[in-house]
């Protein structure tokens, strides 16, 4: 069945074309038609009253949302997240872990999996485990009761139950460094976080494979004039890629502005860290059993006041960033959905283009979200 999509402005890596169309056919983009073109007849056609489609976003670090954390033990708490998900523009994610003991975490994944398996919203793109493998001293609202050393046999088993994508680990903590050689082996990318790694030990890291920094900024070494830190490893180092939470909470406006300035674009990945308060009002929540509170938005632990994840969507971030960096939205695209499926080698994702997925957003100037296609078939 084809489905033209018309009246588009159309916004993918490189591109901004406006009176632009797509078709899709079986699940995929047939054909982009700039302004003019003679457009083909389709089965089906979709008016997009001039607004802005970009691919769907691909949000790698999520650990939940609709009242529901991606390590419940309720089996319809991630379809119920996927099905949030999806209505912020979301068509791929990597649910994320907390720190929690092996079994919670196996019975986590086998959830994941079944809803992997027949997903009715967005698509599972591998799970994301943040710890347990971090620094106590920069566990933020990680519960430390359960922090332990680098396992890779305990990854490799959480693995087989379903496909872990990335891990978020401290590299300066004992095994780490092969514990990161590890995780490339198997097609796993390494991510530190929850770390004081010092910026020599995150080079150690990076010479095993280690090329990302989870929730730059947040829970990490800071930027000091004699020792660089992480955050000095971030800017410095070109190949590294950043996770950034861009809800002007947990990176002030002006650290945004001066990412976008210093950091390639193309290394630059949005997130959400969204937790279960996500999509509902302010009150009382909680993250991995800590208990938390959402006020004006904000996410904090209730016993130190410490940030708790974020109630952040992807369309909001990918609007703060625009607003905040002064970047065309031709550039700006790679950073919600293009550089996540290239640094976790999603194929045919991430770019409107022929031959790739239909898995699109439709956002309106406020970048509200107006339709989302998945494979083609839309979804609100
Ligand atoms: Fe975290």
């Amino acid at each position: 069945m084809s489905l033209l999509l018309k009246n588009l402005r159309l916004i993918s890596p490189g591109l901004d074309l406006p009176g632009a169309a797509v078709l899709l056919e079986a699940g995929h983009i047939k054909k982009v038609f700039a302004a003019g073109q003679q457009l083909p007849s389709a089965a089906h056609e979709f008016d997009g009253e001039g607004q802005m489609l970009m691919p769907g976003f691909i949000d790698i670090h999520c650990h939940g949302g609709m009242g529901y954390e991606a390590t419940s033990e309720q089996p319809q708490a991630i379809r119920s997240i996927c099905e949030g998900k999806i209505r912020d523009g979301v068509t791929s994610l990597c649910p994320t872990t907390l720190t929690l003991p092996e079994e919670k975490l196996a019975e986590s994944l086998r959830h994941i999996e079944a809803y992997r398996r027949a997903p009715s919203a967005c698509k599972i793109a591998g799970t994301h485990l943040e710890g347990p493998y971090i620094n106590p001293e920069c566990a933020g609202a990680q519960n430390p009761a359960y922090l332990r050393q680098a396992d890779i046999d305990e990854v490799l088993r959480l693995h087989a139950i379903s496909p872990v994508s990335m891990v978020t680990y401290a590299v300066e903590m004992p095994g780490s460094l092969e514990f990161t050689a590890s995780l490339r082996q198997a097609g796993i990318m390494p991510s530190c976080g929850h770390s004081n790694a010092t910026y020599a030990q995150f080079k150690e890291g990076m010479q095993k494979g280690l090329k990302c920094l989870t929730h730059f900024c947040n829970q990490m070494t800071k930027l000091h004039h004699r020792e660089i830190g992480l955050v000095g490893a971030g800017f410095c180092e070109d190949e590294v890629a950043i996770e950034i939470i861009c809800d002007k909470i947990h990176l002030c406006p002006d650290m945004v502005k001066m990412i976008f300035k210093f950091k390639p674009i193309d290394k630059i990945l949005l997130i959400s860290d969204a937790m279960e308060a996500t999509g509902l009002p302010d009150g009382d929540y909680q993250l991995g059993g800590l208990a938390v509170v959402v006020s004006d938005g904000a996410a904090r632990l209730a016993s130190n006041g410490a940030l708790a994840g974020s109630t952040l969507k992807m369309n909001i971030a990918l609007k703060n960033a625009y607003e905040l960096s002064g970047k065309a939205l031709s550039e700006l695209v790679q950073t919600s959905s293009w550089n996540q499926a290239r640094e976790l080698g999603l194929e045919k994702l991430g770019k409107i283009e022929a031959g790739y997925i239909a898995d699109l957003v439709l956002l309106d100037d406020d970048f509200q979200v107006k339709q989302v296609f998945l494979d083609g078939v839309a979804k609100l």
